[in-house]
Formats: structure tokens, C-alpha cells, sequence
């Protein structure tokens, strides 16, 4: 195998063509993690404004840990994958109640972390404490399938244990940070998913798949995941300036945000009004005005597409406590205009609410 070959060929390739990003040149874990947990699954340009506002409102573990985390759900709006927001909030509590702020030193003690797994781990420990432990994300699987021809499926299991066990051969003792830093920027700016530019490329000479034509083939990604499609009816319930809001609990998508009263369908529910109770029971708040439903909003998640249609009513602010006795027992809240623009939302919420400007 091309190892030496692929890392020196590596080391020589990153200094010249690495992006300047704030973290970078910092052996700050805090910073490190900060910026791994905003990157997953997010492109740099889009995750950067994040991170600046996170650094700039919470600058220390011991800031983001006393946060309200209505306060951090705000920061994260529009971001996605909440869980992250809600996993960091807890991970950094729990490193100032249980480590005194400070984070573990080792790759197994970061990975017994909330939210830090394997990659984020590897990240932290490498580039912070210079563990020789290498990490492994979609850019590394890319690099390594291609230049060693490698056709396991990244998706399984088994294939994930090739990978780890070839990158973890390959990262050199005296520079684990610099390595890893350089694989996935590498990935990220030169072997890139589509239509790599394999001419001016410094691995070409030993690589497996530009020799045998193989680019596009690989990595091998079998099973794609289900998408599940579901139908929001969302009722915007307005009284004056205030307005009902629903603050979201349990297992479903966006815990700990807030949107306004739902039902769900299993198909589309425009033009279907009499089969719902919710807006039965609001025909009592007489006058009360509604509006027809517009077309509904598409907004895609990982594994799910919503279609989320809105219903608007207005409410006489004369029966405003009726209206919040009625929104307590079901469990939904009445808030102000301002209180509800300083809340943690779904960006579709927030697309909606534009809208209505
Ligand atoms: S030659 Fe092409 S496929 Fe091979 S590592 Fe370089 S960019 Fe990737």
C-alpha cells in the first residue's frame, strides 16, 4: 500500500491550499467541539455566522452552561438537527459539574461525552491534545475508498471498521492534528463528491480509482434510508398581539422549540376543515375570523419531508382570557409578539411568520 506516499503527499498538499477558519490554529477544546458539533452535517459558509454568535455569546464552557436553553435553542434556530443544540447545552453542564469545565484529555474519556461521538472525539483529542487517533467522516471515507479502492459500504458496519482501521494506520505519530485537519480538507476542497479534478490532483499517481476509472463508483453507499412524508395543518391563533403557541416535548422532531397548535394527517388535509377538532372547538370563540389555508410549505428534513399547511384566526381581544384558559388546559401557551420572536422556532415557523409581514 501507498502510505507513505498518500500522508506526505498529504502534509505537503494542505499548507498551501488549507481555508483560513477561526478554528483552526486553536488548541482550545472548547472551541474545537464548539465547532464540530455546529459543522455536523452543515456546510462551513453556512455553520460560520453560528459559530461567531455562539463564541461571541457563550465565550466559555461556564457560559453556555448557565444559559437558559431557550437561549441556546434561539442561537441554534434555523440550524436543524436540534438535538444537537439540546445535546451540547447538557454536555457543557455536565463538563463544569462533573470536570470543573475542563474537558477530558483522551479520546475515551471525550467520547463518554453527550452528543460526542467517534468523530468528534477523534477531532478534539487530535487537534487539541495530539492523540494519535484519527477521525473519520464522510470526506475520509471519500479520500480513502478512491485512492485505495476501497468498496465496502461506508454505510455498514463492517464497513466503517475497514475505514477506521486503514485511517488509524495511516496518521502519523508526530503530527495526528495536522493530518487530520489536512484528509478532510482534502476532501472537503479537492476530492470532492462530483467530479473531482483528478488532473491537478497530487494523489493521482497512486490512486485505485482514477487509474481504473472508478471516480464516480466510489465510496459504495448501499440501502439509502426510507424518506417518510407527513401533513402539518398548523393554526395560527392570533388575539390581538398575542399569540398560542405550543411548546414542543416528547421524541418528535424540534423538542424544546416552540410552534403553534398541529394536527397531524396521514394525507393531505387542505380543504378538509370539518374533520378537525382543534378548529371545532375554536367556532366557540365567537366572532372569531379565519382564513382559507394557503399552499402549504415544504420543508425537508433528514429522513422526512413535511408538508405543513397553516390555518390563521383571529380571536376578539375581548375574549382574550377565555382564549388563555382554553390554550392552558391543552397545554399550548399565550405569548406576545415580542416574547415569541425572542423563542427557540422551527425555521419553517420562522418562514411562515415572514410571510405574514
Ligand atoms: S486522483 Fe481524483 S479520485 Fe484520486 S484522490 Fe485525487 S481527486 Fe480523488
Amino acid at each position: 500500500m501507498n502510505i507513505n506516499f498518500f500522508t506526505n503527499q498529504l502534509l505537503r498538499w494542505y499548507p498551501s491550499n488549507r481555508r483560513e477558519l477561526p478554528w483552526r490554529n486553536t488548541e482550545d477544546p472548547y472551541i474545537i467541539w464548539l465547532s464540530e458539533i455546529i459543522l455536523q452535517q452543515t456546510r462551513v459558509a453556512q455553520g460560520l455566522p453560528y459559530f461567531r454568535n455562539f463564541l461571541e455569546k457563550f465565550p466559555t464552557v461556564h457560559a453556555l452552561a448557565e444559559a437558559p436553553e431557550q437561549d441556546v435553542l434561539r442561537c441554534w434556530q434555523g440550524l436543524g438537527y436540534y438535538s444537537r443544540a439540546r445535546n451540547l447545552h447538557a454536555c457543557a453542564k455536565f463538563i463544569v459539574a462533573h470536570y470543573d469545565g475542563r474537558f477530558p484529555t483522551t479520546y475515551k474519556g471525550l467520547l463518554s461525552l453527550k452528543g460526542v461521538g467517534p468523530y468528534t472525539a477523534a477531532a478534539i483529542a487530535s487537534f487539541a491534545f495530539k492523540e494519535q487517533v484519527a477521525v473519520v467522516d464522510g470526506n475520509v471515507f471519500r479520500v480513502l475508498s478512491r485512492f485505495f479502492g476501497i468498496e465496502d459500504d461506508i454505510g455498514s458496519s463492517t464497513g466503517k471498521k475497514v475505514f477506521d482501521k486503514l485511517a488509524n494506520q495511516l496518521i502519523p505519530a508526530s503530527s495526528p492534528d495536522t493530518y487530520n485537519q489536512a484528509i478532510m480538507e482534502f476532501g472537503a476542497l479537492q476530492c470532492v463528491p462530483k467530479h473531482p479534478d483528478c488532473g491537478i490532483c497530487p494523489l493521482q499517481s497512486g490512486c485505485f480509482a482514477s487509474a481504473k476509472g472508478l471516480v464516480g463508483g466510489l465510496p459504495v453507499k448501499a440501502g439509502k434510508t426510507k424518506t417518510r412524508k407527513r401533513y402539518f395543518r398548523y393554526y395560527y391563533i392570533r388575539c390581538g398581539t398575542d399569540v398560542v403557541v405550543n411548546h414542543r416535548q416528547g421524541n418528535d422532531i424540534w423538542k424544546g422549540l416552540v410552534d403553534f397548535p398541529l394536527e397531524e394527517y396521514n394525507q393531505d388535509p387542505v380543504g378538509q376543515q370539518e374533520e378537525s377538532s382543534l378548529l371545532r372547538e375554536l367556532q366557540a370563540f365567537t366572532p372569531v375570523v379565519t382564513f382559507p389555508e394557503a399552499k402549504p410549505y415544504k420543508h425537508i428534513l433528514s429522513h422526512q419531508v413535511l408538508m405543513a399547511s397553516f390555518v390563521k384566526i383571529d380571536i376578539s381581544t375581548s375574549l382574550r382570557n377565555r382564549l388563555k384558559t382554553w390554550a392552558e388546559a391543552w397545554g399550548y401557551l399565550l405569548v406576545d409578539g415580542g416574547e415569541l420572536e425572542s423563542l427557540g422556532k422551527p425555521i419553517l415557523i420562522v418562514k411562515y411568520l415572514i410571510d405574514q409581514k
